[in-house]
């Protein structure tokens, strides 16, 4: 089977620079953005609202399951080729990019039940190509045959670094501390759950951002994909 444009998968760990560096691709190719972790946080968001405890597996899978199949969880278009998870019809917006959900979003995710609830809507997305898709598994599960793999990662220190950055940017109450432990147990947690663990792809190219700046990062992946679309376009 083949597309006419690629699917770009970009995994790796907590505040490796995924949805910086998957926006900046996506915009210098024109493709469009899919951030996958966004529909995790909603499926902790939906628990949340529901009154449904994170640590309940059962209770966690059909409220992932209902909200999807009635719609109230979907992933839907927005503007600038971008997607957006949309919950009850809106937009979650900074309701899900709390310390709370994210680690809400960590739980749930191990449930296998949640993850098949979620793989429809981001296989809809990538099937023509012309996508970036960002998360955990993108390259593993996802598209395994996604025809541009990066796994992208850097010291924990700078992930925590940047995570809290981006904390207080939003005004939302956090400390270094606080975020390295969260992003250090986040690790561990998506590394060893059963289901589609964080790793890399055999096929992936592995870009360590530790020491380098986002447009950097932006302007290898790029090239990565530019050079797989002149292979793979009629001459
Ligand atoms: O990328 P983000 O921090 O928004 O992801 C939140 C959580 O969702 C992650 O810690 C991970 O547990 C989960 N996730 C996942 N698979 C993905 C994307 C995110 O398991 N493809």
């Amino acid at each position: 089977m083949s597309r006419p444009k690629p699917v770009v998968a970009i995994d790796g760990p907590a505040g490796a620079g995924k949805s910086t560096v998957a926006k900046g691709v996506a915009r210098a190719l024109g493709y469009t953005l899919v951030d996958t972790g966004s529909l995790y946080r909603a499926v902790a968001l939906v628990a949340r609202t529901r009154g449904v405890a994170f640590d309940d597996r059962g209770a966690v899978e059909r409220a992932a399951h209902d909200a999807v199949n009635t719609g109230a969880l979907r992933l839907g278009r927005a503007e600038h080729n971008t997607t957006r998870v949309l919950v009850d019809g809106e937009d979650p917006g900074d309701r899900i990019r709390t310390p709370d959900m994210a680690m809400g979003a960590s739980a749930v995710s191990a449930y296998a039940g949640v993850r098949d609830a979620l793989l429809d809507a981001q296989r809809a997305f990538g099937a023509d190509g012309a996508v970036v898709l960002e998360g955990r598994d993108i390259g593993t599960v996802v598209f395994p045959d996604a025809e541009v793999k990066v796994f992208l990662t850097a010291s924990d220190e700078v992930r925590a670094r940047r995570r809290y950055e981006e904390f207080v940017a939003k005004g939302v109450a956090a400390t270094y501390e606080a975020t390295l432990d969260e992003v250090r147990q986040r690790d561990a947690q998506d590394a060893s759950r059963a289901v589609a663990p964080l790793r890399m792809a055999d096929d992936a190219v592995l870009v360590d951002s530790s020491a380098l700046a986002p447009d950097a990062v932006i302007a290898r992946i790029a090239a990565l994909v530019k050079a797989r679309e002149a292979a793979t376009s009629p001459a």
